[in-house]
């Protein structure tokens, strides 16, 4: 396949999700690849800053709190939680390392090329890491995307009083008073870790609810769960300056529809508005590529940008930031360079916030389904959900939306302990054209949490069993 013009037939630039994946599929369907990263370890975002160390705090936390919140208690054990922080941060860094690590062996073992560094587009076929000019007859650009910055609150992570998600991942101590600006997925999910840990969290959301993105019944029930377990929400409200002296910062609010300012003080803030793709300095000028209005490389279904050779896949691209969605991309982008057909159907990503509970989604909201056509929606609560119920987790339910018609599922939205496990099985569901009776007449483990999704699917028509 190699084709002798240039040195490799796919540069990936980029180690995210989306690029080691595209490279070790490249390298499996015989293609000559490289990889650039300019950071020190690979696996992007997600496995250095993102999914993984915040999991790694998630999942701690989670242990921390069920001992201090006295859930631990109501089963017969009883225990005082001593917080050891760095040992916390420790078992962080060594699920970074071990899995950033693992990257770089699975590289070697497929024999693909590391090339580090920062890439730069000299031509479509040319890309230039520190000075060394690569050919390559295909380059996929994975570059994925940082923190959207708000104007007039500077983030220092060094300083930790105002920090971005990596600095909120990295705290020496646990802040008295924290802000979180945005009530979205990185919000909740490290405002989660340190409300467990110990401080007052409250989260300013510019919108009326929290979670943009997902079913109007999850957000609305987030809402209450978050205040049940001790976080102030101040939603339809926006920051609009931020002061720090010594090592407190006092942020300016103001009610989103306008009205007057007020004062909000914290040891910590945590700026957690969003995310924009990485195209500064890619050298696009010089391949006549341009971004769109949100700053994002266009392509068509194949991965293909508008210049020949030249692909795109991740956070990069427009749809949801999430590294499973960069995955998939990075299989099918590889495989339509080498020739074969790739495809990932957007309509089927599932999104899971990993709080406690977690909140979990596939498909289209209520909201959504209904612009299309008239629905018909199940709903079951986890509090009827025997397994949910013996773990004293009686928070969440799962909600089946449904053509009216021809009874295809067209949406399903949960909230539940496991909830980011559960979706899975209403993920391929849907992938297989499932409608609700299927779903409701396969036969689902006792006790299982995953229970509620049948009995959500048999809601569809009216005939759950244990409510
Ligand atoms: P990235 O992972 O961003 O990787 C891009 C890589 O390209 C980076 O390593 C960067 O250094 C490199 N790069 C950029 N430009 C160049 C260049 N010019 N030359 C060389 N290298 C370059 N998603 C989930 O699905 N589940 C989660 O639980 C989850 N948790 C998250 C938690 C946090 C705190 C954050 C910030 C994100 C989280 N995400 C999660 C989102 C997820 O991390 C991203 O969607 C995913 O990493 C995108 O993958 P990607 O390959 O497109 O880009
Ligand atoms: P987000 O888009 O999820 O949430 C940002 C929130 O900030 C929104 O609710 C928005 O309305 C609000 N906002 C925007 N400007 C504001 C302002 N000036 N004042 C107050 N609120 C404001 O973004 P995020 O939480 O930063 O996460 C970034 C990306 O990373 C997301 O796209 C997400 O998919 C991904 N991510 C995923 C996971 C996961 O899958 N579990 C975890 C973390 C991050």
């Amino acid at each position: 396949m190699a084709d002798q013009t240039y040195d490799y037939d796919v540069l990936i630039i980029g180690s995210g999700p989306g690029g080691y994946v595209a490279a070790i599929r490249a390298a499996q369907l015989g293609l000559k690849t490289a990889c650039v990263e300019s950071r020190e370890t690979l696996g992007g975002t997600c496995l250095n800053v993102g999914c993984i160390p915040s999991k790694a705090m998630l999942h701690a936390s989670e242990f921390f709190d069920a001992a201090a919140n006295g859930t631990m208690a109501k089963m017969g054990v009883v225990v005082e939680p001593k917080l050891d922080l760095d040992t916390m941060h420790a078992q962080r860094i060594d699920a970074v390392k071990q899995l950033t690590g693992g990257i770089a062996f699975l590289f070697k073992k497929n024999k693909v090329d590391w090339k580090k560094g920062r890439g730069t587009f000299v031509d479509a076929h040319t890309v230039d890491v520190g000075g060394e000019k690569i050919t390559a007859k295909n380059v996929i650009i994975a570059t994925g995307s940082s923190v959207t910055p708000l104007p007039g609150v500077e983030v220092d992570n060094d300083k930790q009083v105002v920090v971005d998600s990596t600095g909120a991942l990295e705290l020496r101590k646990v802040p008295k008073k924290m802000v979180v600006i945005g009530g979205g997925v990185i919000g909740l999910e490290l405002g989660s870790v340190w409300r467990r840990l110990g401080a007052e969290v409250t989260v300013v959301e510019f919108l009326d609810q929290l979670l943009p993105g997902m079913d109007m019944d999850i957000r609305k029930e987030a809402a209450k769960i978050f205040k049940k377990q001790g976080m102030t929400l101040m939603l339809g409200t926006k920051v609009t300056g931020c002061t720090v002296k010594g090592d407190k910062a006092t942020l300016s609010i103001e009610p989103a529809a306008g009205g007057d300012a007020t004062a909000l003080e914290a040891d910590c803030v945590l700026v957690s508005i969003g995310r924009r793709p990485n195209t500064e300095g890619l050298g696009l000028d010089k391949i006549g590529l341009e971004t769109n209005k949100r700053g994002q490389i266009e392509t068509d279904h194949d991965f293909r940008t508008k210049v020949d050779g030249v692909w795109a896949i991740g956070d990069v691209i427009p749809g949801p930031m999430l590294a499973h969605k960069a995955e998939d991309e990075g299989i099918a982008c590889a495989e339509n360079v080498a020739g074969q057909t790739g495809i990932v159907n957007h309509a089927v990503i599932p999104g899971v916030v990993y709080t406690w509970p977690e909140f979990a989604g596939v498909g289209l909201t209520e909201d959504e389904a209904k612009e299309k056509g008239p629905v018909r929606v199940g709903k079951f609560p986890m509090l009827a959900n025997s397994r949910a119920k013996t773990n004293h987790e009686p928070d969440g339910f799962v909600k089946v939306i449904a053509d009216a018609e021809t009874d295809r599922v067209l949406g399903v939205w949960c909230i539940a302990s496991v909830a980011g496990t559960m979706i899975a099985q209403a993920a391929q569901a849907m992938e297989f054209g499932a409608t609700s009776e299927d779903i409701a007449y396969t036969c689902h483990a006792h006790p299982t949490h995953s229970e509620a999704i049948k009995e959500a699917a048999m809601a569809v028509t009216g005939k759950p069993i244990h409510i």
